[in-house]
C-alpha cells in the first residue's frame, strides 16, 4: 500500500513517522507546500522539536518514509491520502464568531480531485466542524473523472506534543468514522489495517463519520474544562487559604472524578484546546444552541481570566508598578517538550507586563528567539514592534536572563527549571526578589527559606 500525507507539521510529521517505523510494508510521503519544511524535514534539524521523533525518523527516512514538495506524484502514486493540514480560527464570513478557516483543507481536496487517476481513500486528519466530510466529498465528487471512486474517513488525531511518539506508539484509541455503506466500511478496513501494525484491535473504534467528528472537538473541550474547572477553584484558594495542590488531590482520589488534568496552572495555550472550542461553539450557534454555545464559551473565559488574573498578580505584588523593572520569564512554550508557542500563555503574561512599561529578560530551551520575537511583536499587540524589541531580550541561558532582575516568572513546566541554583540565582537579583510560579512546579518552602517572595497559583501568599 502507498500513502501520502498531506501536511508535515506536529501531527502530520510525527504520525508518518510512528506509521513508518511500524509499517514496513507501506511506502509513506509526506507532502508540504512549504519547501523550507520539507528541507527540514529532510535535514539533521528537524522543524518541530518532540521527545524520540529525531531517531523515529533517522530510522525510517528514505527507506519507507519520504519528505517531498512534489505533492502531484505523491497523490497520483498514493491509494490512502491523509489530510492534515492546519484549520486556524477566523472570524466568520457572517460576523457571528470565530469559525474553523478550512481553507487549506479545501485547497488540499482540490488538489487530490485534479490529480487523482485512480480511486483513493481520503482520510480528514486534520480537525475540523462536524460534516466537513461532506464538503470533501462534494468537492471530490464535483471535479470527480470517469471510473474513480472516492472514500472518505475521519481519523482524528489525539496526540498530545510533547509526548506525541508515545501517544501515537500507545494510543488510547485510534477513532476511525466512515460512511455506513458497504463501500465505507471496505475503507474503514482499510485504514484499521494500516493501525492493526501496532495498535491493539480492540483499541480501534469505528464509528459514523459525524460521531468520529465530533468526538475530537468534544475530547479537546473536555480536557480544557477541567483545567478552567481547577483554575476557577485556584481563584477561591487564593481568596480563602484552602490549597488547589490539596483540593486537587482529595477531588482526583474519586476514582469517578480521577487524578489527570487537574493542576492548576497560568491556563492553557496550544493551537487545539481554545481553537476547537470554538469550533463547537461555532456549531452550536448555527445549530441554534445558545445555551450550549454559552456553556463552552465559560471555559475559554474562564481560561482568558486565569492568564490575566496571573499578570496582575505580578503587577500588584511588585509594588503596583512594573514600569522599567527587569523581569526574567523562564519558558515560553505553551507546554514543556515542545517548541511550540502558539496561544501559549506567556504571550499574554509578556503583553501585559510590556504594556505597563517592563523589561523582559526570556528564555526558553526549544523557542527559537525568532519566535518570541514574532509573538511578542504580531499586530494583536498593542505595544509598537520597536518598543517591544527595545524592552525585550532573549537568553539562551536561565542564570543570564534572571541577572538584575526584580522578579522570575515561570510560564512553562520545563524540568530543567526545577533542578536551577536558586541560591545564585537569588544572588544575582534584585532585592526584594520574587517568584511568581505559574505552574507550580518550584519547592516553595526552600525558595522562601533562601530569601525569595514566592507567589503562586491556589495558594495564599503569606509575606
Ligand atoms: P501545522 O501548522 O504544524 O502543519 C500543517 C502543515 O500543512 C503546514 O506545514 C502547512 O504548510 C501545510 N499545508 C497547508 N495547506 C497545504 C496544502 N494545500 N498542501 C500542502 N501542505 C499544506 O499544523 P498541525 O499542528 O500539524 O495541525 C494539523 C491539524 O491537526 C490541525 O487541524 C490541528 O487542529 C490538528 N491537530 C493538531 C494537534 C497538535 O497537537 N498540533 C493534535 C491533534 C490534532
Amino acid at each position: 500500500m502507498k500513502v501520502c500525507c498531506i501536511g508535515a507539521g506536529y501531527v502530520g510529521g510525527p504520525t508518518c513517522a510512528v506509521m513508518a517505523l511500524k509499517c514496513p510494508d507501506i511506502v509513506i510521503t509526506l507532502v508540504d507546500k512549504s519547501s523550507e519544511r520539507i528541507a527540514q524535514w529532510n535535514s539533521d534539524k528537524l522543524p518541530i522539536y518532540e521527545p524520540g521523533l529525531d531517531e523515529v525518523v533517522k530510522k525510517c527516512r528514505n527507506v519507507n518514509l519520504f519528505f517531498s514538495t512534489d505533492i502531484e506524484t505523491a497523490i497520483k502514486d498514493a491509494d490512502l491520502i491523509f489530510i492534515s493540514v492546519n484549520t486556524p480560527t477566523k472570524i466568520s464570513g457572517n460576523g457571528k464568531g470565530r469559525a474553523a478557516d478550512l481553507k487549506y483543507v479545501e485547497s488540499a481536496a482540490r488538489m487530490i480531485a485534479e490529480i487523482a487517476q485512480s480511486n483513493k481513500i481520503v482520510v480528514e486528519k486534520s480537525t475540523v466542524p462536524v460534516r466537513a466530510a461532506e464538503s470533501i466529498m462534494h468537492i471530490l465528487r464535483a471535479n470527480q473523472k470517469p471510473g474513480i471512486h472516492y472514500d472518505i474517513l475521519s481519523n482524528p488525531e489525539f496526540l498530545a506534543e510533547g509526548t506525541a511518539i508515545n501517544d501515537l506508539l500507545n494510543a488510547d484509541r485510534v477513532l476511525i468514522g466512515g460512511e455506513e455503506t458497504p463501500e465505507g466500511h471496505q475503507a474503514v478496513e482499510k485504514l484499521s489495517w494500516i493501525y492493526e501494525h501496532w495498535i491493539p484491535k480492540k483499541h480501534i473504534l469505528t464509528t459514523n463519520t459525524w460521531s468520529s467528528e465530533l468526538s475530537k472537538l468534544a475530547a479537546n473541550a473536555f480536557l480544557a474544562q477541567r483545567i478552567s474547572s481547577i483554575n476557577s477553584l485556584s481563584a477561591v484558594c487564593e481568596a480563602t487559604g484552602a490549597d488547589v495542590s490539596e483540593v486537587a488531590r482529595a477531588v482526583g482520589l474519586d476514582s469517578r472524578i480521577g487524578s489527570k488534568f487537574l493542576q492548576a496552572s497560568v491556563g492553557f495555550g496550544g493551537s487545539c484546546f481554545q481553537k476547537d472550542i470554538l469550533n463547537l461553539i461555532y456549531i452550536c450557534e448555527n445549530l441554534n444552541l445558545p445555551e450550549v454555545a454559552a456553556y463552552w464559551q465559560q471555559v475559554i473565559d474562564m481560561n482568558d481570566y486565569q492568564k490575566r488574573r496571573f499578570s496582575q498578580k505580578i503587577i500588584e505584588s511588585l509594588f503596583n508598578t512594573v514600569s522599567d523593572k527587569r523581569i526574567a520569564i523562564l519558558g515560553f512554550a505553551f507546554k514543556k517538550n515542545t517548541g511550540d508557542t502558539r496561544e501559549t500563555a506567556a504571550i499574554t503574561v509578556c503583553q501585559t507586563l510590556l504594556e505597563e512599561g517592563a523589561k523582559l529578560d526570556i528564555y526558553d530551551p526549544k523557542v527559537e528567539p525568532e519566535q518570541i520575537i514574532d509573538d511578542l511583536t504580531h499586530p494583536s499587540v498593542t505595544e509598537s514592534p520597536e518598543n517591544v524589541k527595545k524592552a525585550v531580550q532573549i537568553h539562551s541561558d536561565p542564570y543570564s536572563a534572571v541577572r538584575s532582575t526584580h522578579a522570575l516568572v515561570v510560564c512553562t513546566e520545563w524540568d530543567e527549571f526545577v533542578d536551577l541554583d536558586y541560591t545564585r540565582i537569588y544572588q544575582s537579583m534584585m532585592k526584594p526578589a520574587y517568584i511568581f510560579d505559574g505552574r507550580k512546579i518550584l519547592d516553595h518552602e526552600r525558595l522562601q527559606q533562601i530569601g525569595f517572595h514566592v507567589q503562586t497559583i491556589g495558594k495564599k501568599y503569606q509575606r
